[in-house]
């Protein structure tokens, strides 16, 4: 054996499963991994284990949701998930936080939540991989990856060796918290395919016109319904001094491509024109301004008074005046100039194409041995804990297999 060959031998750690990622999927597929008796090892560059739990849902980790189905998710193909969902789902996460007695409380839309800290979360994933004897390996930096029967994992630590290897390196969104797009490279390296990336569950930026018109609104949030691509959300919007923002434009910008309109409405549980009317009998002399300004921020109602709508006492307002009020405010349309990108993005559109994949146990269907789970997979979650019911379901199941 030639000596240099003979040193990686010796210096070769082996084990049965590797899993390159300490994140929400990778932590969970470890420890399942491991508890079936498999010896495992997680490698990650960071310094932390499941950095994007810890900032997730506001410090609390909206961990799951109550309705979570596959029409929650987007992907190329939207059947791939349901699999995973059905083997893992929310009930069993939640099964999951109350044996390890973490404490939740629901939010709207089903959406549950810690009620303490979303630490809890990781405390409990590095729990279950220390009670399945699962090696957590940090600050490690990965150089290649080189396949024979099994894959040998070159990196600034030494040569790991393993039967199995699972990519949970997650997407593309927050470089600065650690996300790179090596799970993308390695798929690459395998020959499977990439759906294109974007950056999803993203503030918009707006044109410049468009922000000097409405930055003094920065700070106001209420309820609308945004709708895009024949998709709508009822939820919240908030205007911010960068753009606007809220869950409503985090959802609809998963399904919006440059150059398109979002509409917003936002009076959407009001029939206006009926109101408007009745008010028209009720309140005649009164300005539009001040009847708005019952139902809707009043520095929101002054601001639409001044670009869009006619302030004239109610009983001046002609038939086509009401269209064009019922018209801004109903269906106020904006062209956003682009989102923010994967520097504020909680995920990550597309990614290793579901097709290369088997939806059992998510292994390549061409390379034997390799795994994809969690957000590098072209699976994404609406806003409302599908992402991390996303990463538990898929980590689960790949842990069955590796
Ligand atoms: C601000 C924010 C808030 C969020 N809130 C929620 C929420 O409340 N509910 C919800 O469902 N989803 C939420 N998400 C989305 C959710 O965090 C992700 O979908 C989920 O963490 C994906 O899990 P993952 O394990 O696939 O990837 P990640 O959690 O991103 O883990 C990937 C791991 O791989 C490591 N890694 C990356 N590149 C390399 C490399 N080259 N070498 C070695 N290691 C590498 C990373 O360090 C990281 O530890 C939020 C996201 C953000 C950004």
């Amino acid at each position: 054996m030639e000596d240099s060959l003979l040193e990686t031998v010796i210096n070769t750690n082996i084990y049965d499963v590797i899993v390159l990622g300490a994140g929400a999927a990778g932590l969970m597929c470890a420890a399942e991994a491991g508890n079936r008796g498999r010896r495992v090892l997680i490698l990650d560059h960071a310094e932390k284990a499941g950095k994007k739990i810890l900032i997730s849902g506001g410090g609390r980790c909206n961990f799951t949701n109550l309705y979570a189905s596959a029409n929650d998710f987007l992907s190329q193909n939207p059947h791939f998930c349901k699999s995973a969902l059905a083997r893992f789902t929310q009930y069993d996460t939640l099964e999951m936080f109350e044996k390890q007695g973490i404490t939740w409380h629901e939010r709207e839309h089903g959406q549950l939540f810690c009620d303490g800290s979303a630490k809890q979360v990781v405390d409990m994933l590095l729990e279950k991989c220390a009670e399945s004897h699962v090696t957590i390996q940090l600050c490690t930096k990965i150089d290649k990856i080189v396949k024979h029967t099994g894959f040998d994992i070159y990196s600034d630590q030494g040569v790991f060796a393993c039967e199995s290897l699972v990519v949970a390196t997650g997407g593309l969104s927050i470089p600065k918290m650690g996300a790179t797009g090596f799970g993308y490279q390695i798929a690459r390296q395998f020959d499977l395919n990439i759906i294109e990336t974007e950056a999803g569950l993203v503030p918009f930026r707006l044109t410049s016109q468009a922000h000097d018109s409405l930055k003094a609104l920065a700070g106001i949030s209420l309820p609308v319904e945004a709708s895009c691509a024949g998709q709508s959300f009822r939820e919240a919007m908030l205007f911010t001094h960068r753009g606007i923002s809220g869950p409503a434009m985090l959802q609809i910008s998963s399904y919006w491509q440059a150059g398109e309109v979002v509409g917003i409405n936002l009076l959407p549980d009001l029939d206006v024109r009926t109101w408007l009317v009745e008010q028209k009998v009720a309140r005649g002399k009164q300005h539009l301004r001040t009847v708005l300004a019952d139902i809707l921020p009043k520095r929101l109602v002054l601001h639409w008074c001044e670009l869009y709508i006619p302030d004239k006492p109610l009983q001046s307002l002609s038939d086509a005046d009401l269209d064009m009020i019922v018209l801004q405010l109903q269906g106020w349309q904006l062209k956003p100039a682009a989102t923010e990108g994967y520097r504020t993005a909680e995920v990550t559109l597309g990614g290793v194409d579901t097709a290369c994949l088997s939806s059992k146990t998510m292994q390549a269907r061409d390379v034997e041995g390799l795994y994809f789970i969690g957000e590098v997979v072209d699976v994404t979650g609406h806003l409302g804990g599908f992402n991390f019911q996303w990463a538990w379901a898929s980590g689960y199941c790949a842990g069955q297999f590796v």
